[in-house]
């Protein structure tokens, strides 16, 4: 039999729950209901309402968007989430092609704040910038890079968030051989490989640009997606939040890493409950991980699966426990530091979605 066919049932009789719905209202940190993920024409793919009244059965109540981009794209996704502006919250992307001008400093900042006065809460750095771009020199772009400075101040100055997606799963930054945790993964998506040294930064040199950039600018709030880029080390997390008070992190799309540890994971949420958010990577047309999520943070249940039952699990062939978090960590992760870094009102949330 193939590898690929093996697809073993457990046979550990333990308690199941189900947990269609959140025991707190949620506002999910990390989804894209843009071009990014969905393509062009995704104004089409789906429609605004039923999204929200969708994300609403799941007990999600306000949604970060990180697909908001900038100009002409920006006012397109405005133009779709009309009518949703509660619900729904931009991010914003910075245009980065002119970094190296002498002026990008002064262009950069006037972009940020017309988009943030078209509506955008915070910032959204992703991958391609430290993965693949490249500078004049040929070199990789670096995130503490001093040319990008004026993203960072103007961020601090207008108190929004910068969500940033720097790395990725160590084991994508290792040779895809029989050792490697996640093989049938990059099997699946050879362009997830980054073990090409000639091609790719380190996932070392990446962590190292990421402390830098979060060191050196302490009135910006930095949100690093996916659990601070490295889930599988909540040891190094927990020291970069411990030695960084501006540094928050998101949990989206790394069930499977928190999940298989659920001892280190339940202390990690306990020890940083005011700098966890809750988020889910999810589209409007991936929808339906959201009770795993809630089953895993809120029970005590043993060994299931982090994706929908019958599937072979796409991260790795193992399954997670759940973290029985306490109610008040999880009001924190679901919804209470959110509104901090968004400038919701948290009293007044609690009076719309949980009276
Ligand atoms: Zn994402």
């Amino acid at each position: 039999m193939e590898l690929k066919r093996f697809h073993p049932v457990s046979e550990a009789v333990v308690p199941v729950t189900d947990c269609p719905r959140p025991r707190f209202p949620v506002i999910d940190f990390h989804t894209h209901c843009g071009k990014m993920l969905l393509g062009e024409n995704y104004a089409s793919v789906y429609d605004t309402e039923e999204y929200a009244r969708e994300l609403l059965k799941y007990g999600v109540v306000k949604a970060v968007n990180l697909d908001g981009l900038y100009g002409r794209d920006l006012d397109e996704m405005n133009q779709k989430l009309a009518g949703r502006e509660e619900t729904f919250l931009n991010f914003m992307w910075v245009d980065l092609e002119d970094f190296e001008e002498p002026d990008f400093s002064s262009k950069v900042r006037g972009q940020i704040l017309e988009c943030h006065k078209k509506g955008c809460c915070g910032i959204k750095m992703w991958k391609d910038l430290t993965l693949y771009r490249k500078d004049s020199k040929g070199q990789p772009v670096r995130t503490d890079d001093p040319r990008l400075d004026a993203v960072y101040d103007t961020a601090a100055e207008l108190g929004i968030p910068v969500l940033m997606h720097i790395g990725d799963p160590a084991a994508f930054f290792k040779p895809k051989d029989e050792k490697n945790e996640r093989y049938e993964e990059l099997d699946a998506n050879p362009d997830w490989e980054f073990s090409d040294e000639s091609r790719f930064p380190r996932f070392e040199t990446l962590l190292e640009m990421q402390e830098n950039t979060v060191r050196s600018h302490p009135d910006t709030i930095f949100v690093i997606a996916h659990v601070g880029s490295y889930a599988e080390n909540l040891g190094w997390v927990g020291e970069q939040l411990s030695k960084y008070p501006n540094l928050y992190v998101d949990i989206a799309a790394r069930l499977a890493e928190l999940g298989r540890v659920p001892y280190s994971a339940r202390r990690f949420f306990t020890a940083f409950q005011d700098r966890i958010l809750f988020g889910t990577d999810s589209t409007p047309v991936t929808l339906g991980a959201h009770p795993i999520y809630y089953r895993c943070l809120e029970t005590e249940d043993e060994y299931f699966p982090y994706e929908p039952e019958g599937e072979i699990p796409g991260q790795g062939r193992w399954a997670i426990y759940g973290l029985f978090l306490e109610d008040e960590v999880l009001k924190k992760v679901y919804y209470k530091n959110a509104c901090r870094l968004l400038h919701l009102d948290e009293e007044t949330f609690e009076e719309e979605f949980y009276g």
